[in-house]
């Protein structure tokens, strides 16, 4: 319960605290997983990519931080289901989810297979409910609340480039779950918020549109930059900072929302 005489420091402070932030081995949920290390959480990146998340993990502990990483596809209930045993095993307690391992491919509708719009609601969705899935009972059964974060997209209130149908719709149904979850565990002190990045600069992002990270290059994105109102891609800590505000006791009676951190573009 939020008092007003709490100092700053303590309101922020996540130490005793565990967190799973999956597709944390690189980009948006490596800078997560860095603040929310930062603040004092033990945190787990779960990845599908185990390698890269055992080199990020092995890099954060070296700085200092406690962080550890398992492999998990977020799409392979079996995987989840280990995945957060382990956490459970390592971490002692899971506070904090965030569901931010995401995949964003780009096909127009006449060329998209069915198999193809499959995999990114599996990815972007089903993977977000699965591992929501497995962290709730823990959460609940720890009885001191909890926190889940999902990172949706501005994509999930606002279409803003062509061939991104199955992206756009995983991102809005990211949205809704975020809002019947909060409702839902709302009575177990578990607090869902989701937040909507703008245009990111991550690797996956910058392969993904083409543009070289180091000439930056802004192709298609010209057009898109051009609509932010404070005329720069954001960084991932731009994000982590607001996973680590939502995941703090400064967002205390916050739940069910959705945070937009994109410059400035949907005003625009
Ligand atoms: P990224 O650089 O591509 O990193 C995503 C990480 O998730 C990668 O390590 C990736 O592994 C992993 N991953 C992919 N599929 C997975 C699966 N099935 N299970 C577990 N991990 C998986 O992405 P990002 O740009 O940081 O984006 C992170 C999140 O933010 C995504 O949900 C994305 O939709 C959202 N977002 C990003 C932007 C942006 O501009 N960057 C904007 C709005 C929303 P591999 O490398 O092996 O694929």
């Amino acid at each position: 319960m939020a008092q007003d005489n709490t100092p700053l420091k303590n309101l922020i402070n996540l130490a005793g605290k565990g967190a799973i932030v999956t597709g944390g081995a690189r980009g948006i949920g490596l800078a997560i997983a860095r603040r929310l290390a930062e603040a004092g959480a033990a945190v787990l990146l779960a990845d599908i990519n185990a390698g890269e998340a055992k080199k990020a993990s092995n890099e954060l502990t070296s700085q200092g931080y406690n962080v550890l990483s398992l492999k998990c596809d977020v799409t392979d209930e079996a995987d989840v289901r280990n995945m957060v045993a382990g956490a459970i095993r390592k971490l002692g307690s899971i506070d904090i989810l965030v569901n931010n391992a995401g995949v964003y491919p780009r096909k127009p509708l006449d060329e998209m297979t069915g198999e193809d719009f499959e995999h990114v609601i599996s990815v972007n969705l089903t993977g977000t409910f699965l591992c929501s899935r497995y962290v709730i009972p823990e959460m609940i059964k720890k009885q001191r609340g909890g926190c889940i974060i999902n990172i949706a997209s501005i994509e999930a209130v606002h279409p803003s480039s062509t061939g991104m149908s199955a992206y756009d719709a995983s991102k809005g149904g990211v949205l809704m779950l975020t809002k019947s979850m909060a409702r839902e565990l709302g009575p177990h002190d578990i607090r869902v918020n989701a937040i909507a990045p703008g245009a990111i600069k991550t690797q996956g992002i910058l392969s993904h549109t083409g543009v070289s990270p180091d000439r930056n290059q802004l192709k298609e994105l010209k057009s898109f930059m051009s609509r932010m109102a404070l005329g720069r891609m954001g960084d991932a800590d731009d994000v982590a900072r607001v996973v680590l505000f939502l995941a703090s006791d400064l967002a205390s009676y916050i739940t069910g929302d959705l945070i937009v951190v994109d410059g400035g573009y949907l005003v625009s």
